[in-house]
């Protein structure tokens, strides 16, 4: 008679909960009974958005100290174990992606999510993966070592692992509620997770004038500055100024998590000193000190326009008290150039908030790594396991979110296949 006990039921759909039931079926699992359940109508709609629907699934430069966790060093052993060369191997010769590089940066050779998520989803159809949509989980209980998971619908599965994969809270469009805390409750305490917040997200202002920059982007630095003046972050890149009244961009979004803590833990006088051009005052001053013997008798935002976005030459001065489109070069003193200078390179944006779940790109907190394994197993229960972004890991962009959703699923599935 055949048995009603999977033996592995993946709670989830993403990018970690598919991995993992991919690696399962061949790799190690042949032939066993596998199930994902996953509450959305389709697998993968976290996956289909990533790298704005280009999907930047890796990065050849996978750093552990571009995370946050609360074990660095199991960290640095996981993805040691199971890195972007491995990902890699298992997409192009498996999984039948071809990649490409961009920079550090891994994409699919398509530039289409679509892609990896069809490529994902057509193996588990290959290979015997039932999935149950449409199917939130609710609740786990075990009993003499299997586990019994029930939906909202009261459906019930019956498993001999289970792989809980069901994300952060970032995006709940695409399923991700946060719910890990939840069905394990019966299971696990409390104090085995880490609240999740944002991550990856923006930061608002209310500096007078901001709003009217919503679209200008530049390349430059952000250092966020607590109330004794010392560097909390920092970090290089693009900056775009959003229509809330703040600021993103890639640089903004990786250090907006060291932000989202102090400002949860009540710090205040948070300021992000941006360098809006890439350049040190020196250099800047330099380029318009040449530009005002050159262009003496332009208004500054004509003269300076080879150099910097219109935009930004508006805002800084106005915040000097001079009004760019009526003075001219030859009008700016040498004191005035270096006081442009210094403000151009090290503006000081006082920070009062952040995007919340709906612009997050990734969450920080869940179940907390020290917790788990080698094999993302609890310690103290096993047969449960966590990948993805439902365990206490979250890094900077670039494709290191995605790493971790691979390596934590091939690490459990490595760990499943040892108990069979
Ligand atoms: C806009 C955007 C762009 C991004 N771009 C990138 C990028 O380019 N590179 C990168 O590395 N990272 C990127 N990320 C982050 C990346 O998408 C996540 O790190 C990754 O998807 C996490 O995978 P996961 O499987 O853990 O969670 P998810 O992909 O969120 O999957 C969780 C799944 O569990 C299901 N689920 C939840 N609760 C239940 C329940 N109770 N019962 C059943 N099913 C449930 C959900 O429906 C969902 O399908 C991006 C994120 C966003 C939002």
């Amino acid at each position: 008679m055949k048995s009603n006990v999977y033996e592995c039921v993946i709670i989830g759909g993403g990018a970690a909960g598919m991995f993992c039931a991919s690696k399962l079926a061949k790799s190690f699992y042949h032939g066993k009974k596998i199930m994902i359940i996953e509450s959305g109508p389709r697998v993968g709609r976290k996956l289909a958005l990533t790298g704005s629907g280009r999907c930047n699934l890796s990065n050849s430069d996978i750093d552990p100290a571009k995370y946050n966790t609360d074990d660095p060093d199991k960290l640095a052993a996981c993805l040691e174990r199971y890195g972007e060369t491995d990902t890699c191997d298992f997409f192009e010769n498996i999984l039948g992606v071809v990649l490409e590089q961009k920079g550090s940066l891994i994409y699919p050779s398509t530039y289409k999510s679509s892609t990896v998520v069809d490529a994902l989803r057509f193996y588990l159809a290959d290979n015997n993966v039932e999935t149950a949509l449409k199917e939130r989980v609710k609740s786990v209980t075990e009993s003499n070592h299997i586990f019994e998971i029930k939906t909202e619908s009261n459906k019930k599965f019956l498993a001999k692992n289970i792989v809980i994969a069901t994300g952060g809270i970032t995006y709940p469009s695409t399923g991700a509620n946060g719910d890990a805390a939840g069905i394990l409750e019966d299971l696990v305490d409390d104090s085995y997770f880490v609240p999740f917040k944002p991550a990856l997200t923006s930061l608002t202002s209310d500096i007078s004038g901001i709003k009217g920059l919503a679209g200008i982007r530049c390349r430059g630095e952000v250092k966020i500055i607590d109330h004794k003046g010392e560097v909390k972050a920092k970090s290089e890149g693009e900056i775009l100024f959003t229509k809330e009244g703040g600021i993103s961009g890639i640089c903004v979004m990786d250090v907006s998590d060291v932000v989202v803590r102090m400002l949860d833990n009540g710090e205040e006088d948070i300021k992000a000193v941006l360098n809006l051009t890439g350049k040190s005052a020196g250099e800047i001053f330099q380029m318009i000190y040449i530009r005002r013997q050159m262009y003496a008798h332009r208004t500054c935002a004509d003269a300076l326009s080879g150099m910097l976005l219109r935009g930004i030459t508006d805002f800084v001065m106005k915040k000097m008290g001079l009004k760019c489109d009526k003075m001219t070069l030859r009008e700016l003193n040498d004191q005035q150039i270096a006081e442009l200078s210094n403000l151009l390179c090290a503006f000081p944006v006082p920070v009062k908030g952040y995007g919340d779940v709906d612009k997050a790109q990734v969450s920080s907190g869940g179940f907390k790594l020290l917790r788990l394994d080698d094999s993302m197993q609890v310690k103290d229960l096993p047969g449960l396991y966590i990948i993805g972004e439902s365990v206490n890991v979250n890094g900077i962009c670039g494709g290191y979110n995605l790493q971790w959703a691979w390596t934590s699923a091939a690490l459990a599935a490595e760990g499943i296949s040892r108990n069979v």
